[in-house]
C-alpha cells in the first residue's frame, strides 16, 4: 500500500480530542511533575508514579501507594485551581479518604480550597473541561484572582505558562 495513503488514513482516525491530548501531554507532564515535586517537598510527603491522562470526569486521583493521576487539562487551568487539585491529591498521602481530617489538611495547605472547589464545579457545569472554554477562562480569572496573583508572583514561570499555552 502507498505509504502516504496509510499515514493519511491513520491521521483521519485520530479524533480532535485525542490529538489535543497528544499535543499537550508532554507540556502538561513537565508542568505537573515540577509543581507536584515542589509541593510534596514543601509538605513532606512522598509520591509514587505520576501519570498524565485524558480523563474528563476527574482532575486527579491518588492511589493507596501514592501513585498520582492527573488530567492533562490541568495545563490550562489558572494557577490557584491547578494548585488546589495538586494539594488535594497530595493530602491523600496523609488521609486516603475524604474524612474531616483530610479536609483539615487541605484547608491548612490550601486556604482557598472552598473557592477553588466552587469555581471548578461552576466550570464543569459550563462545559469548562473543553479546551476552548478553559483557554478563554484561565487568563481572565488569573488576572483578577488574588490567589492566582500570589502564586504567579511567587513563581514567575506560572505567569509565562498562563500567557503562552500552546495552540493546537
Ligand atoms: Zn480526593
Ligand atoms: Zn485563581
Amino acid at each position: 500500500m502507498n505509504q502516504k495513503i496509510t499515514i493519511k488514513h491513520l491521521l483521519r482516525k485520530i479524533s480532535p480530542r485525542r490529538r489535543a491530548y497528544e499535543t499537550n501531554r508532554q507540556a502538561a507532564r513537565v508542568m505537573i511533575v515540577r509543581e507536584v515535586t515542589l509541593c510534596a517537598e514543601d509538605h513532606g510527603v512522598l509520591v509514587g508514579r505520576i501519570a498524565i491522562k485524558d480523563q474528563r470526569r476527574s482532575w486527579g486521583s491518588c492511589s493507596a501507594l501514592g501513585n498520582l493521576n492527573f488530567s492533562y487539562r490541568l495545563l490550562f487551568l489558572p494557577p490557584c485551581l491547578r494548585r488546589y487539585i495538586i494539594l488535594h491529591e497530595l493530602a491523600h498521602r496523609r488521609e486516603l479518604n475524604h474524612s474531616r481530617r483530610f479536609w483539615v489538611v487541605v484547608a491548612d495547605w490550601c486556604p482557598w480550597y472552598l473557592t477553588a472547589i466552587k469555581t471548578l464545579r461552576a466550570l464543569e457545569r459550563s462545559k469548562g473541561t473543553s479546551l476552548p472554554v478553559l483557554r478563554a477562562f484561565a487568563p481572565l480569572h488569573a488576572a483578577t484572582c488574588p490567589y492566582c496573583i500570589d502564586l504567579m508572583q511567587s513563581n514567575n514561570e506560572h505567569t509565562a505558562t498562563v500567557g503562552s499555552v500552546e495552540r493546537i
